[in-house]
């Protein structure tokens, strides 16, 4: 056993955190981040692997040992630098992406110890250079006389554009809504991940040359050949999301107090629906169920805490073991007070004469035989039927793609499911000059997975504009 090993502990450095009883009632994020001399003792840590499996675990391939080590000798600025040649959004993936699942899971010392703290590392670099004023505009090579338009201002666009700027193309990203950032601005809440971060990246962008034109849905506003006949663009990249809720289609749903989760959490996230100074109405439940058992899940019944409810429950029909959510989204919510309903599935949303949710009526599920997706079908148990008194439901069951390009663009294919058909290597769609990337095209998924296919997009853009 290597010196470093010997050292290594049983628990990587813990981050301090906002006690949960005081982070329940605000929106402030819950963990502080590495102290420079935490992120110094952890990364000191890293054996740094001739071979690192960590990096193959990495969608983006991020120089992990190379970060780490530059992190260990203190030198973060250097950290960062590293981290950027790769992933152009560390201060958010450090945050949310599923480590545990990639890089941190194929780690090394994850056999036989705990993994290094790579996510933890990967903010703290990011942070740091925030922090310390150090962050830089990407520099961009000379104008290729070339216009890309880029649909969407999520992970996906927000990275093609990065990438196509610095290749000396003409970039406007239009953006549906009145701000952007995609999910990263009104999905994921403010206690996770701090909307001033995604705007200082986005304000980055527009400083390297990008041009953002909110309110602009591209299919209603213009139609993507409109884009291309009267607005002279050579190609355009679709990273519009899958932003269309799925519902339950049980009695009931239509219930005043029922909230699809991108509802509950754009009118919280975007609109600030939590100040008392916002426009936007949002009902404070005392008793809020929330149905599912994703991340987005985790964050409705953790806004619903922070909205003010006395009993925040979620309803989910697996088990623990089969929650899609992120282990640490998971415990965060046990720890803050969340009641799991699970291996229990809704059947009717109750309302009162006025129309009002006043509960929901449930049935126990067993686990069966597994399905397409390789987890256990849950299968309900005759008889068991109950109901839980609430007055807000909100339903976190999953996003479809929404039809709205597909639809006014007949000549991009799609799947059965609605997502755009693009390869997976260079994104290019079945209509010339466009390409695709993100959870258009893959149906809901990760930030960092719809980061690395806007950039596999941009590569072969910038290819295949330059060839011509
Ligand atoms: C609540 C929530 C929590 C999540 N938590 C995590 C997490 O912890 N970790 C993780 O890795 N992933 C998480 N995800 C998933 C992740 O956020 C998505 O996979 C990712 O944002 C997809 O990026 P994207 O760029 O493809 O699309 P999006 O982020 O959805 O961005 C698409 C953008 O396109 C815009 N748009 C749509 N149609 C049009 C149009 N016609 N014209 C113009 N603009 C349009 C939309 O308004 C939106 O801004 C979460 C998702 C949600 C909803
Ligand atoms: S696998 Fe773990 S120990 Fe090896 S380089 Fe990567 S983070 Fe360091």
């Amino acid at each position: 056993m290597s010196k470093q090993e010997r050292k290594r502990r049983t628990v990587p450095v813990p981050m301090n955190e906002q006690p949960s009883q005081e982070r329940v009632r605000n929106f402030k994020e819950v963990p502080f981040g590495y102290t420079e001399e935490q992120a110094v003792e952890e990364a000191s840590q890293c054996l740094q692997c001739k071979k690192p499996l960590c990096v193959q675990g990495c969608p983006v391939n991020v120089k992990i040992p190379e970060f780490i080590k530059a992190i260990a000798d203190r030198e973060f600025d250097k950290a960062a630098h590293i981290l950027k040649e790769t992933n152009s959004l560390p201060a958010v993936c450090g945050r949310v992406c599923p480590q545990e699942d990639q890089c941190e899971q194929k780690c090394i010392l994850a056999k036989k110890f705990t993994p290094i703290a790579i996510g933890n590392l990967e903010r703290f670099a990011a942070d740091w250079e925030r922090d310390h004023g150090k962050m830089s505009t990407p520099e961009c090579k000379a104008s290729r006389g070339k216009k890309v338009a880029v649909v969407g201002s999520g992970p996906a666009g927000l990275t093609a554009a990065g990438e196509l700027v610095k290749e000396g193309f003409d970039v406007t990203i239009f953006e549906a809504l009145h701000e952007a950032g995609g999910v990263l601005m009104y999905g994921i809440p403010e206690f996770r991940l701090p909307k001033e971060i995604v705007q200082q990246e986005i304000s980055m962008l527009e400083k390297a040359g990008v041009k953002i034109q909110k309110n602009f849905i591209v299919g209603k506003t213009a139609t993507i050949d409109e884009l291309f006949n009267e607005d002279g663009f050579d190609a355009v990249f679709v990273g519009s999301g899958a932003g269309l809720p799925s519902f339950m289609r049980i009695k009931g749903e239509n219930g005043i107090g029922v909230y699809s989760a991108n509802e509950y959490l754009t009118r919280s996230n975007l609109m600030k629906a939590y100040k008392p100074e916002s426009q936007t109405p949002i009902i404070r439940g005392k008793r809020v169920v929330t149905v599912g058992g994703g991340n987005v899940a985790m964050d409705s019944a953790r806004t619903a805490l922070r909205l003010g409810a006395d009993e925040s429950i979620i309803v989910y029909r697996r088990s623990e073991a089969e929650m899609p959510a992120r282990a640490a989204e998971i415990h965060h919510a046990e720890e803050e007070g969340i009641q799991f309903n699970l291996l229990c599935n809704p059947v009717e949303i109750i309302q009162d004469e006025k129309g009002f949710v006043e509960g929901i009526r449930c049935i126990r599920m067993k686990l069966g035989e597994p399905d397409s997706s390789g987890r256990r079908r849950p299968v309900p148990i005759e008889g068991s039927e109950f109901v839980i008194d609430c007055d807000v439901v909100i339903i976190a069951i999953g996003n479809k793609p929404n039809p709205l390009i597909p639809r006014t663009s007949p000549d991009i294919e799609v799947s059965k499911w609605g997502t755009i058909e693009a390869d997976e290597e260079d994104g290019r769609t079945s209509k010339k000059h466009v390409y695709a990337g993100g959870d258009i095209v893959t149906g809901a998924a990760t930030v960092i997975l719809a980061m690395g296919a806007g950039k596999r997009a941009a590569q072969s853009i910038i290819k295949d504009l330059l060839e011509n």
